[in-house]
């Protein structure tokens, strides 16, 4: 029962039992596993630490689950040439600590850091807080090794050179990172990683109207400053947080934090560019370094996920249409519009996320005993979905398609999926590799 979930609503309301579970610690064990179900046509699923929320590690065809999670070794840090190689079952926050001993970082940050795997992160392109500056994890993957449906092995990229820069063959290191397990399993990763920056700062910024907010980021990008981060927490975050926790933020239509790293000097002058930039849009703008304050400007921004459900007694949050991303100045409309969703299906929806490169977190808080709220929070999910598109965004800017945005590859992709669908007959030619996942094959109805 244990691998029937992960963190998403679609799992929440189904139980995807696998047949079996495997631990592997060797390559040559995923291999042995991937011949037998290949030989057998048993549907394989790789699984890190189920923090995934899109039902993307769960086995919805039942078969086999590859637990990865278990396999956390860190096999090497090669400090001169700024990399590291290791397995998958690596968990990111641990990784950081390990390269902090030698004044190094793997910038990805997102909010499961405590939990996920890198493996779980270099299949799902993880983004996080810091990735209008330092990008997504696909910035940072030089190679691979991965176990294919059928058992052989293949390294991707310079897995086997130190070189950080190689432009050398067809680049497959891309295609696996972010195919959701769909194409093999990623059994040893080489990762690039960054001097760890000496200095951090938060700018606050509070706007009465939120209408404000996109043109104040756009403004400080003008200015010739790109933060780390740039979050949002709008009205419907600001009272979930305020409820939960009296007065952490101020009552207002839009919170803006944007945080800046770099030397201690660079960052002083970026704070302080920042405020004034704001200014000229808002009169309640703050800078610190100070870390003590810092964490009380950065509070509301952490509670916001646990006061989410604090909206109504009964409330539930769960985790679906929940990282819609849209271009940067169609955020106001993306937020009206999400609003109106809501009220248009009687539910609430919290909204907060990565204002920075237009990555929007939504939070419908509902009874999820009540069936006919369920039946109608499907339809808002959906509306959601389809905004996103309609607003030239995304489905989905972090989290990835997993089984539960399958239904939108044709709207967002095009002809493009029947590309994606040959590339996987290449490497799947059975179509035992995490099937009912990312885009449907021919013939094939969503999984739910
Ligand atoms: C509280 C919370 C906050 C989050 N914040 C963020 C965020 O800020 N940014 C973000 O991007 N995501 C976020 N997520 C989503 C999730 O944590 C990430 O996508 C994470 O990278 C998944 O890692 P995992 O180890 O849990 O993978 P899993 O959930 O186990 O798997 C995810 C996908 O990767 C595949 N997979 C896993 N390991 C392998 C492997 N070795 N080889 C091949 N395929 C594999 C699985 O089949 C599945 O399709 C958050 C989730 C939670 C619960």
């Amino acid at each position: 029962m244990a691998y029937s979930y992960d963190s998403s609503f679609m799992a929440r309301q189904n139980r995807f039992v696998p047949d079996v579970v495997v631990l592997p610690r060797a390559t040559e064990e995923v291999s042995q596993v991937m011949k037998l179900a290949y030989a057998h046509g048993i549907p394989v699923t790789p699984r890190g630490a189920g923090t995934g929320e899109t039902c993307g590690s769960v086995a919805i065809r039942g078969g086999i689950v590859i637990d990865l999670s278990t396999w956390d070794v860190i096999e090497e840090i090669d400090v001169p040439n700024m990399q590291v190689f290791v397995r998958p079952g690596v968990i990111h926050a641990k990784l950081n600590e390990r390269l902090a001993e030698y004044g190094l970082f793997f910038p990805v940050d997102p909010g499961s850091s405590r939990m996920c795997t890198i493996g779980g992160m270099v299949a799902n392109n993880a983004g996080g807080l810091r990735a209008v500056k330092y990008g997504t994890t696909e910035n940072y993957i030089l190679g691979l090794e991965v176990v294919l449906p059928n058992g052989d092995v293949i390294v991707t990229g310079g897995l086997r050179s130190r070189a950080v820069k190689s432009v050398s063959g067809m680049n497959l290191t891309k295609l696996f990172v972010g195919s959701e397990g769909i194409l093999g399993v990623i059994t040893r990763i080489r990762l690039r990683v960054w001097p760890k920056p000496k200095g951090r700062g938060i700018v606050m910024a509070v706007f009465p109207k939120k209408d404000e907010a996109p043109q104040a980021v756009l403004d400080v990008y003008q200015s010739g400053i790109l933060p780390s981060g740039v979050e949002i927490l709008d009205d419907s975050s600001i009272e979930a947080v305020n409820l939960y926790k009296p007065g952490v933020l101020p009552n207002a239509e839009a919170v803006l934090l944007f945080e800046v790293d770099g030397s201690p000097a660079s960052v002083e002058w970026e704070g302080a560019k920042i405020e004034e930039v704001l200014k000229k849009r808002t009169s309640q703008v703050e800078f610190t370094t100070d870390p003590k304050r810092m964490a009380e400007l950065w509070e509301g921004r952490s509670l916001v996920e646990v006061a989410a459900t604090r909206l109504r007694p009964d409330g539930t949050r769960i985790m679906a249409a929940d990282d819609v991303s849209v271009p940067i100045s169609r955020v106001p409309e993306a937020l009206r519009t999400i609003k109106a969703l809501g009220d248009k299906h009687g539910l609430r929806v919290v909204n907060y996320g990565h204002i920075g490169d237009g990555n929007i977190h939504t939070a419908p808080v509902l009874d999820i005993d009540r069936p006919e709220e369920v039946a109608r929070v499907e339809k808002l999910v959906d509306d959601i979905h389809r905004m996103a598109i309609q607003l030239e965004g995304s489905t989905t800017g972090e989290h990835g398609v997993g089984a539960v945005r399958v239904m939108y590859a044709e709207d967002e992709h095009g002809a493009a999926v029947k590309i994606m669908r040959a590339i996987k007959r290449v490497f799947d030619p059975k179509g035992i590799m995490n099937p009912g996942k990312v885009f449907p094959m021919e013939g094939e109805d969503a999984p739910c």
